[in-house]
């Protein structure tokens, strides 16, 4: 611990081993995972698809280089395109790299249009990841504090404010790409009106801009389809993911369709591991498992009991201001920061987490059947009900 920089203020308390939605600690103690290490863990711990796929790849060949052909990466690629409507993907190793890639899209696109100074449009209260450009884009002054000079080339809107974007678009000639999650995540789990997505993609086709979508919490089936926006029927022009795609093992992708496809020549970007073949045999694994275990059905209607069961118990609460969510992405917003109520959480042998101040977030593995829904939501409702005890107190 001692040798580890501070980035994180670390509960005290180690896992050694889980099961689906269960983890347990050093001590032998049983957590109920309601987080899922951030969005990561969707087929749940030591998930067996996953844990052969990386055996056996592991004893045939993990890594060679993006210099030679890799079967196992043209395979993930072409499933991810049939599943996402994309058409082409770039491989990395997490979140922040595959915005990376799209924000270097971003300004090759704007060039390529003649525009000097590109800018991508994004927005407050956003998430894009802990990189110099992907620190810029998110739009929470806490993370930018101490890392000036930012980088050049954003501008930033209020999310689901379409007026004030349309208004935007239309003046800054600067423009070149919209990037927008399609449920804000670390923002506290902010869905937008239906007709966001649509709206931002009627912008961009009417000043010729990319719409960026980030997927890299909401992807992978956790809003109960493949992707976010397949909640709509809109395509993005770049959409990037990372987080649930390996189960656990670090893997991002960026990709693209139509206008994006040709805007990288070999050399303009790259990444030493990315997509080799050990993180590639764990995206498959994700992949097939939740198309054969029909987990995208399993989320929508779990989320449904989920939502209704936080509703029943929480939302007569004095402290309650409101209950959201789209599949395995939930938020109960109190009307009170309520930090503590991960280590009540944690005191109950259940693991959430706490965002954008009040916001208590529920990312479920997409496994979790209805008895542990049960246990979620009865486990979410003590916290709140011993968090209000000890505030009056
Ligand atoms: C977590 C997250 C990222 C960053 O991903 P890393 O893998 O941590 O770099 C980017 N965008 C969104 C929406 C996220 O939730």
């Amino acid at each position: 611990m001692d040798a580890l920089l501070p980035t994180y203020a670390r509960k005290a308390i180690s896992f050694t081993h889980g099961e689906g939605a269960w983890l347990w600690d050093e001590q032998g103690e049983r957590y109920l995972d309601a987080l899922s290490g951030i969005a990561v863990c969707g087929l749940g711990h030591a998930h067996p698809a996953v844990a052969t796929a990386l055996s056996e790849q592991a004893q045939k060949l993990v890594h060679t280089s993006n210099i030679y052909h890799i079967q196992k990466q043209e395979q993930l690629g072409a499933r991810l395109c049939e599943i996402s409507g994309m058409e082409k993907v770039f491989f990395c190793n997490s979140g922040a790299e595959a915005n990376e890639a799209a924000i270097k899209l971003a300004r090759m696109y704007g060039h390529k249009k003649g525009i000097q100074q590109p800018h991508t449009l994004v927005f407050e209260n956003s998430f894009h990841g802990r990189t110099m450009a992907t620190l810029t884009a998110t739009g929470n002054r806490a993370a930018h504090a101490g890392f000036e000079p930012l980088v050049p080339g954003f501008i930033r809107a209020h999310y689901d404010n379409i007026g004030a974007i349309r208004q935007l678009c239309a003046q800054h000639k600067q423009l070149s790409a919209i990037l927008v999650e399609p449920i804000q995540g670390e923002g506290g789990i902010h869905i937008p009106s239906p007709d966001f997505l649509p709206q931002l993609r009627a912008i961009c086709d009417d000043h010729d801009l990319l719409l960026m979508i980030d997927e890299v919490q909401a992807g992978n089936g956790r809003t109960g389809t493949w992707y976010g926006y397949q909640q709509t029927d809109i395509l993005p022009d770049v959409m990037t993911t990372a987080k649930g795609l390996g189960n656990g093992v670090p893997i991002g992708a960026c990709l693209t369709r139509t206008k994006a496809n040709d805007l990288f020549k070999p050399g303009n970007h790259g990444s030493t591991f990315g997509g080799n073949p050990l993180a590639c045999a764990a995206g498959l694994a994700v992949l097939d498992t939740i198309e054969q275990q029909q987990l995208l059905g399993h989320v929508t209607k779990t989320s449904e009991l989920l939502l209704n069961t936080l509703k029943q118990r929480l939302s007569q609460h004095p402290l309650c201001h409101d209950i959201r969510g789209q599949g395995m992405m939930l938020g109960i917003e109190l009307t009170q920061p309520c930090a503590e109520i991960v280590d009540i959480a944690l005191e109950q042998k259940l693991l959430l987490n706490v965002t954008a101040g009040k916001v208590i977030r529920l990312l479920p593995p997409l496994i979790i059947n209805n008895e542990q829904v049960e246990l979620i939501a009865e486990g979410v409702a003590r916290c709140v009900e011993i968090f209000a005890e000890r505030q009056s107190n």
